[in-house]
């Protein structure tokens, strides 16, 4: 019999010994810099010839290790493998393919220290974040687990006399997994394991920048008793074997979490039915967010200045629910700016796996350019507040930065900006409030501080956002507990972590029998 489903504690690293052992494993991750991890195709390991290098992005000369870059024929073979594959695995009982879950997840609580330090040094987390990162994985599996031994029994169907009728969730096929990094280990298990649980095998394609912690989740799976060809482990540019793997006629379903511009290129290329292809493909693509707080005028400012510094600032802002507006109502402007500005003064930023380190770098050059442009962006379109540019370390590392008096329209209010810069926008009123904070073309994350019930109310009704959260700080959606995704161009709301999940996974067949 299994427990229901609860949440994985995060670790109390005010405990010495949890102290120790994160340091530890800090020491363990360290030593294995440079390792070189295959592709694993019909689980067997392959080699190209290509490498993806994959660096701290704190101490960039540092190789925590190379992972071989996948062809397009690689890619080929990855598919014809996993329909190979389907054959057996879409037959294993549901209660079956759900324990290989359950034992990854304890294989994962037994790691846990482990795989955060990895993640504390391929994408610069800090140790609080990576450790989140790893309960949240546990969480998918204990909960997509669950979720699909719900699915296989019985459903809820109105009975009629003399016949019998049943619904059964089949799995659809082989599909392509396309995970983004900033959660290289909680978003991939999820977006892998729901899928497999379902009785689908997959193509799981790595973001180019944590391709190591997603081979660590592929050997954890197979320990587990995944079985050969169900994770195809492919890393590899998105730029060069996403589009064989998206267009390819024999892929089923695409699941992709990551920008706006690379899962609309997803959508379309798609949505194009190929020679050969029986089947309209389908896509769950989960993107980018410019999430705003609205600040009431009676909100305590204390209380939500506390939360916008998390919301904003937490892993250098680079979380798809991170808060990047910030709307105040008039009266409450000038003292919230304050609290914000003295708290996020107070933040230590350096390489993060120290723990000191409030937060860490942002993942690579090319984010650390493009959060730097628009940060001079920003210093035309709104009055700098604190921060405005890089901070000290050879890291890609950049000061927590708040521009005040932003217009609506401007850039640094509309784009995704993706690194540590909150913009801050003044409403006259909570009416004028809400149709900024929805004045964006995305809906993923939104929060209002505020006393005010029928504020409240309106919000929950009105505020245009997939996740909306109140008088608390809009990042940290628990699996099971908040299901998450987003509206508009923040993508399809799979609500993943959510009982609706999995039946994007599936196909419902209704068998009536008339005895
Ligand atoms: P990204 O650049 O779009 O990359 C995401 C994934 O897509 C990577 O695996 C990438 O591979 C791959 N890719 C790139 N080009 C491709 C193509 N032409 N065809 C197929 N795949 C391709 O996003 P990211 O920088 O990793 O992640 C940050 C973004 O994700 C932000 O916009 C953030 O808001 C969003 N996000 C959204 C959610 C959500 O739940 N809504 C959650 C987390 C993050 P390479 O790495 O090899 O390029
Ligand atoms: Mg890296």
């Amino acid at each position: 019999m299994l427990v229901d489903f609860q949440n994985e504690p995060l670790t109390d690293f005010t405990d010495p010994s949890r102290r120790a052992a994160m340091k530890e494993a800090l020491e363990t991750a360290r030593r294995g810099f440079g390792r070189e991890y295959p592709m694993r195709i019909d689980g067997r390991d392959r080699l190209s010839g290509h490498w993806i290098r994959s660096v701290d992005p704190s101490r960039p000369r540092e190789v925590v290790g190379q992972v071989a870059a996948a062809t397009r024929e690689d890619a080929m073979d990855a598919i014809q493998g996993a329909w190979a594959a389907f054959a057996g695995w879409s037959r294993v009982p549901a209660q079956a393919r759900a324990r290989c879950l359950f034992k990854a997840a304890a294989l994962m609580r037994r790691r846990k220290f482990f795989l955060a330090a990895l993640m504390c040094f391929e994408v610069g987390k800090t140790w609080s974040e990576a450790d989140a990162d790893v309960a949240e994985a546990i969480d998918f599996l204990e909960f997509y687990g669950r979720e699909m031994i719900r699915l296989a029994q019985p459903q809820p169907l109105v009975r009629i006399l003399g016949e019998d009728n049943e619904v059964i969730y089949e799995p659809l096929g082989v599909g392509v997994v396309i995970p983004p990094w900033n959660f290289p280990l909680a978003i991939l298990t999820g977006m892998t394991v729901s899928s497999v649980v379902a009785g689908n095998t997959v193509v799981l394609k790595p973001a180019s920048a944590s391709p190591v912690i997603a081979a660590e989740f592929v050997r954890i799976m197979e320990e587990a008793g995944i079985p050969p060809g169900v994770i195809q482990f492919l890393p590899g540019s998105g730029g060069e074997i996403g589009d064989v793997l998206v267009s390819h006629p024999q892929v089923r379903f695409i699941t992709f979490t990551g920008s706006r511009d690379v899962g609309v290129h997803i959508f379309e290329l798609a949505a194009k039915v190929h020679p050969g292809q029986t089947w309209l493909k389908r896509v769950i693509a989960e993107m980018g967010g410019k999430d705003a707080i609205i600040v009431d005028n009676d909100a305590d400012p204390d209380d939500a200045a506390a939360g916008i510094v998390t919301s904003a600032f937490g892993f250098a802002g680079q979380k798809c629910s991170a808060c990047s507006r910030v709307i105040a109502l008039a009266d409450v402007y000038e003292p919230l700016l304050e609290r914000v500005k003295h708290l996020t003064e107070r933040l230590k930023v350096a390489p993060a796996d120290l723990e000191e380190a409030s937060y860490g770098p942002v993942v690579d050059r090319a984010a650390y350019d493009k959060v730097l442009e628009y940060i001079e962006i920003g210093k035309r379109e709104g009055q700098l507040v604190t921060g405005g540019g890089p901070a000290e370390g050879e890291g890609y590392f950049i000061k927590p930065t708040i521009f005040r008096d932003v217009s609506p329209g401007a850039r640094i209010a509309q784009e995704e900006i993706f690194g540590p810069v909150v913009a801050f926008l003044k409403a006259r009123g909570f009416d004028e409030a809400l149709e900024i904070a929805n004045g964006t073309p995305y809906g993923l994350t939104g929060g209002v501080y505020s006393r005010n019930r029928v504020h409240l109310e309106r919000a929950r009704r009105e505020f245009h956002a997939g996740n909306l959260y109140f008088n608390r700080k809009i990042t940290g959606a628990l699996v099971g507990v908040h299901p998450f995704g987003g509206f508009g161009m923040s993508g399809t709301d799979s609500k993943a972590g959510g009982r609706d999940y999995l039946l994007l996974l599936t196909q419902a067949k209704v068998v009536s029998e008339r005895f």
